[in-house]
């Protein structure tokens, strides 16, 4: 069932992503060369508490419930897709490209929002790769309006990544959000001919193409949680929380 918001709860919502959008803008001007995952990610903490929220991945279960996650951030770096865990062992290099998710709890209501970052200078094609998730994610926002379908997200996330000659990932998805960090529905980025769900104002929707420079196939390390590219292609994910209105979606990530 997806779950309408009541005002009350859209401001709650709106208090818990500007969280998470100042720590995104925040960490954009901390990562560089010889930087490590795991400064950021005690950064990010300390950050999140100081502005009364709680980190919303930290301890989340996952599929099994046995593996918590670790961290206050998803740190994922080059090949990584999504969920990598911010350790002393990962120091940044110049030319490398990190996305970080980001998850937070205030008053009950959580925010989420992603950002892949270049490390220094960038190859162009990691360049084009991030330029046209950016992209992408903006064409699917703009289709989040009451009305619309699910379908009408991934068709427009999809056909922009296939114009570049990109891949979307398939085994994982946007969500619903709200109490909970992934309500329904949930949010394919690529299209598979079905409309899906109508979508109504006051759905609140976590937008995330993941998107690769190669094949779309991904696995899961024996960490139960990094999920990569099985061709060591590179990835990249940008992700916005998003309400929807009668006049289209208000952003409540935005930096
Ligand atoms: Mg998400």
């Amino acid at each position: 069932m997806i779950m309408l918001k009541t005002d009350r709860e859209l401001s709650l919502m709106r208090a818990a992503n500007r969280i998470v959008a100042l720590v995104l803008g925040e960490l954009g001007e901390m990562i560089k060369p010889g930087v490590t995952t795991l400064e950021l990610d005690t950064w990010a903490e300390q950050r999140i508490l100081g502005l009364k929220g709680k980190p919303g991945f930290k301890g989340y279960a996952g599929r099994s419930g046995a593996n918590p996650f670790p961290a206050t951030l998803c740190t994922s770096i080059n090949q990584e897709v999504v969920h990598g865990i911010p350790s002393l062992q990962r120091i940044l290099q110049e030319g490398d490209i990190i996305g970080v998710d980001v998850g937070v709890i205030y008053e009950g209501y959580y925010g989420d929002g992603a950002y892949t970052y270049p490390v220094g200078s960038i190859s162009p094609q990691a360049r084009d790769l991030l330029d046209t998730c950016q992209n992408a994610l903006q064409l699917g926002i703009a289709q989040a309006r009451s009305g619309n379908h699910l379908g009408d997200i991934a068709k427009a996330i999809d056909g922009c990544v296939r114009a570049r000659g990109f891949q979307v990932v398939r085994d994982l998805s946007g969500h619903g959000i709200g109490r909970s960090l992934h309500e329904d529905p949930q949010i394919l980025n690529y299209y598979d001919g079905r409309s899906g769900s109508k979508l109504k104002s006051r759905m609140t929707l976590a937008i995330e193409p993941m998107i690769n420079a190669g094949s779309y196939e991904v696995r899961t390390l024996d960490d139960e949680w990094t999920v990569v590219t099985c061709d060591g292609s590179l990835s990249a994910h940008y992700e916005h929380t998003v309400a929807l209105t009668d006049n289209g979606a208000e952003i409540l990530t935005r930096c």
